[in-house]
């Protein structure tokens, strides 16, 4: 079997998200440049992934915020394998653990600077980029100042 040695787009198309009921927020959000969390409204926790109830007290009464889209890169590796044939032409990228400032962590990538130059507790902004026409994924730039 022959090995596919650049990018494949249909099989990157094959892991775009799907967007569920609970979720659907969240990635409509990115699409419009925004990153929105659930906020419980009971207790105030930030959380993510989404759910419906709040991960700390229970509650299902749960809101979406904008978040200030800024956090601190908790942890990162470089992926310098193939291990996907969707992300040959990225090789080498970055995956990163952000602690948002809202509390959540997410996994995301640092993106516009070499992989290496990324230090955990660099300072990121959110930077949705599209996909698709109709979807955007997450990623984050080194934040200003
Ligand atoms: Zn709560």
């Amino acid at each position: 079997m022959v090995e596919p040695q650049t990018t494949d787009r249909s099989a990157k198309a094959a892991l775009l998200p799907a967007p569920t009921e609970v979720d659907a927020p969240f990635w409509a959000g990115l699409h419009e440049g925004e990153l929105r969390l659930q906020r419980c409204t009971a207790c105030q926790f930030y959380q993510y992934p989404p759910e419906t109830f709040c991960y700390e007290c229970g509650s299902t009464a749960l809101e979406w915020k904008v978040a200030n889209g800024l956090g601190t890169v908790y942890s990162f590796i470089t992926v310098h394998q193939r291990y996907h044939a969707a992300f040959v032409d990225d090789l080498p990228y970055n995956v990163s653990i952000v602690e948002l400032d809202e509390g959540p962590r997410i996994l995301s990538n640092v993106i516009g600077m070499p992989s290496e130059s990324v230090t955990v507790g660099m300072r990121v902004q959110a930077s949705p980029r599209p996909l698709t026409e109709e979807q955007s994924a997450l990623y984050f730039e080194r934040a200003e100042g």
